[in-house]
């Protein structure tokens, strides 16, 4: 979706250019070409100071204003009626539907695609036509049999544009949100819900190139085997998958992101290098694992994990800080497992 935002925010900065270039130019062409000396200016002048008045509103929005306010969501919204009306207004100043300037039309259709895709090119589509038709009756004189033609071309290209317009958007979106659907599945662990490994490597590698603290735990859990063999691979693959519902449920993602590293063993990235707000996150979670209960048929059993953990020193890539709270996890298994072991000096249970 944020990405559909961005692409949206250009597009909307583009229509703000092509409307200032209409405004003089329609300006232009009606002072000099079909303003008479008997008609009062008012109208147009009025219509000026409205279209000014909106179109610096709409460039507050979009240069000085986060793309996910409330206000930036109502001006780009109001922008498309806003379209509509001074389309309206401007073929009925520059001799109704003859005006040089009716394919402005297309743009409000293409405008009203980009919101409400489809559906919203089809009610623009049949807006501008019956504001069209009013324009015929108004200014034209009346629908005249000589002009049929012309009105039915007219008719027939509004409609090409709001169905092809409109298919051509919606088809966008569509790849766009199926793009970020895949785009969360190839990232995703299938069985716990957590990030993958393949996300891990990635997401350890963007936060050593942004410079942000970090701290690694790498954990495994113990005589995981012995669940698999006694209770079968199904029960094993629940332990997995609620070990993996607590570690989400630890860790603000604001505060750090949990993985599954492979098979039995998870990695938790934590942005801080404080050893103390990291154990602290971790403490959430070990509180969560010491009071869950598994329960197969008769039988309740309870899970203990082993974690190596090392806080990144500056300077130390990504496959050094892995070996490190690697290493560190395999002397806490070693060392008689349920336990967390620090990188220098520490040695917590
Ligand atoms: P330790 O305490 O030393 O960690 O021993 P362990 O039994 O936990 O570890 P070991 O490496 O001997 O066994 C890990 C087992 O995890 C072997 C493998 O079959 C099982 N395993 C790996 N992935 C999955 C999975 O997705 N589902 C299930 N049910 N089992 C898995
Ligand atoms: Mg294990
Ligand atoms: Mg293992």
């Amino acid at each position: 979706m944020v990405k559909i935002r961005k692409s949206d925010h250009i597009l909307e900065i583009a229509y703000s250019c092509v409307r200032w270039f209409l405004l003089a130019a329609s300006s232009y062409l009606y002072l000099n070409y079909y303003y008479s000396a008997s008609q009062s200016l008012s109208l147009f002048w009025s219509m000026l100071a409205i279209a000014i008045l909106y179109m610096a509103t709409t460039e507050v929005a979009l240069h000085f204003t986060p793309i996910a306010s409330g206000f930036y969501r109502i001006v780009t919204r109001i922008g498309v009626v806003m379209d509509y009306v001074s389309f309206i207004a401007v073929i009925v100043l520059t001799d109704g539907t003859h005006s040089p300037l009716l394919p402005i039309a297309y743009l409000v259709i293409l405008h009203a695609s980009m919101y409400w895709s489809f559906r919203g090119s089809m009610v623009a589509t049949g807006m501008i036509i019956i504001g069209y038709c009013f324009v015929v009756e108004l200014v034209d004189g009346g629908f005249l049999i000589d002009d049929l033609p012309r009105h039915f071309f007219n008719f027939v290209f509004l409609l090409m544009i709001g169905v092809i317009g409109g298919i051509i958007v919606a088809r966008e979106r569509k790849h766009f949100i199926e793009k970020g659907i895949f785009e969360n599945l190839a990232k995703q662990d299938y069985l716990t819900g957590l990030h993958n490994h393949r996300s891990f490597q990635e997401q350890i590698r963007e936060v050593i190139a942004n410079r942000r603290p970090l701290t690694l735990m790498m954990g495994d859990i113990d005589y995981f085997k012995q669940i698999n063999d006694r209770y079968g691979h199904q029960a094993g693959d629940t332990v997995l998958r609620e070990i993996g519902s607590l570690l989400e449920a630890s860790i603000p993602s604001t505060q750090g992101c949990a993985f599954r590293y492979g098979g039995e063993e998870f990695a938790i990235i934590l942005y801080t290098d404080s050893q103390h707000k990291a154990m602290e996150l971790f403490n959430l979670f070990l509180d969560k694992l010491r009071a869950k209960v598994f329960e197969h048929g008769n039988d309740a059993f309870q899970v203990t994990m082993s974690f190596g953990a090392a806080l990144r020193d500056r300077g130390q890539g990504k496959s050094e800080l892995v070996a490190a709270a690697d290493e560190l996890l395999y002397e806490a298994k070693t060392h008689g497992k349920n336990q967390l072991l620090w990188a220098r000096t520490e040695r917590m249970e």
